[in-house]
């Protein structure tokens, strides 16, 4: 098969002939259709988030399933699916409750092993990963349903618990915060995006945030407090730094709920737990969603509520892997996910 492989961290990945890979016997090998190139394939690109050299990166896929392993009993070749970029071990205690996204022996395409900047992907426990796609939605349109869509909807319904006509706070208009924007106006929230860059904050308002809070100019905080009349009653950090995972939490309104989404790879992080005790707020880490959560979100995928086409800036082939990389080098500003499309 054809594949985008990179030698060495932040050397341009360069498109190879490899070796197919092997089906687990629990597990699938799917054609690829389309790729996102998501954030976190930049960063372990770059080596902030380690993996083993030569690497093939990518987890934001859709596809059809090309050959299933023969303990696989849901699944067979010619199925369209796609999988939480968190694949679960399906036998751990946490896999069988249904949250394999926080499994302990958990893989993730792309990053503990070969990932979807490759014609074929093998994915480990098909019972537990696989995702069905609804009829007619295109493989472009599904990619981001594997990473971006699924993480912000998690983190929207399970743990911020967000309702119509409640006020939505999201800080960094990237991938999962422009995601988390869209998902949180259809759910009939009010939306509230912050950024540093007015492109990202233009793309906000035309995903339906309703006010758009330059975080350059002023503590978005206060300006969040003003225009709600005492704060969010969710806010998501969608970036991942010390400043906004802060600013996320002192934005809400007392008995708010922050919900922490940005990895925050530098490590511990300062929370103004002061805050969370006088102001009774609950905090959450959220990482992903496991295939058993995604029904609701494929009904809003499916009866058009969710337009997840519309996250999509760019579609390019393989061989620009490598340059969709290197153009995540600066901020995103609101380009919209750039997806790798195969022939399928
Ligand atoms: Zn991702
Ligand atoms: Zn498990």
């Amino acid at each position: 098969m054809r594949a985008a492989v990179y030698s060495g961290y932040g050397i341009m990945p360069e498109l190879t002939q490899v070796a197919d890979p092997a089906c687990p016997p629990d597990g699938v090998v799917i054609a690829v259709g389309a790729s996102g190139v998501c954030r976190s394939d930049w960063h372990a690109w770059k080596g902030h988030d380690p993996v083993v050299l030569p690497h093939i990166g990518g987890h934001e896929l859709a596809g059809v399933v090309a050959q299933a392993g023969p303990e696989v009993t849901r699944w067979r070749a010619g199925d369209r699916v796609t999988v939480p970029f968190v694949c679960g071990c399906g036998r751990c205690e946490y896999c069988l409750a249904g949250a394999a996204q926080v499994c302990p022996r958990q893989t993730q395409p792309g990053f503990t092993g070969p990932g979807s900047f490759a014609e074929l992907v093998a994915i480990h426990a098909a019972e537990t990963n696989l995702v069905a796609l609804p009829d007619g939605l295109d493989f472009t349109a599904a990619a981001g349903l594997g990473c971006r869509v699924a993480t912000a909807f998690r983190a929207l319904t399970a743990h911020g618990r967000v309702r119509a006509g409640e006020w939505l706070a999201v800080h960094g208009c990237g991938g999962v915060g422009l995601s988390a924007v869209m998902i949180g106006a259809a759910l009939g929230a009010r939306v509230l995006a912050v950024d540093v860059a007015a492109p990202a904050l233009d793309r906000a308002r035309e995903l339906g945030a309703e006010f758009t809070v330059d975080a350059g100019a002023a503590d978005p905080a206060a300006v969040i407090a003003e225009i709600t009349g005492g704060g969010a009653h969710v806010s998501v950090d969608a970036l991942g730094s010390p400043g906004t995972a802060a600013c996320s939490v002192r934005c809400l309104r007392r008995r708010g709920r922050h919900v922490q989404v940005g990895l925050l790879l530098g490590g511990p992080t300062p929370m103004p737990m002061d805050l969370a005790v006088a102001r009774e707020l609950e905090l959450y880490g959220s990482h992903g969603m496991s295939a058993r959560d995604y029904p609701p979100m494929m009904t809003m995928v499916a009866d058009g509520t969710l337009r997840t086409e519309l996250l999509v800036g760019g579609v390019i082939g393989l061989a620009d892997a490598g340059q969709a990389l290197a153009a995540m080098n600066g901020p995103s500003e609101g380009a919209g996910m750039t997806v790798i499309r195969f022939a399928l």
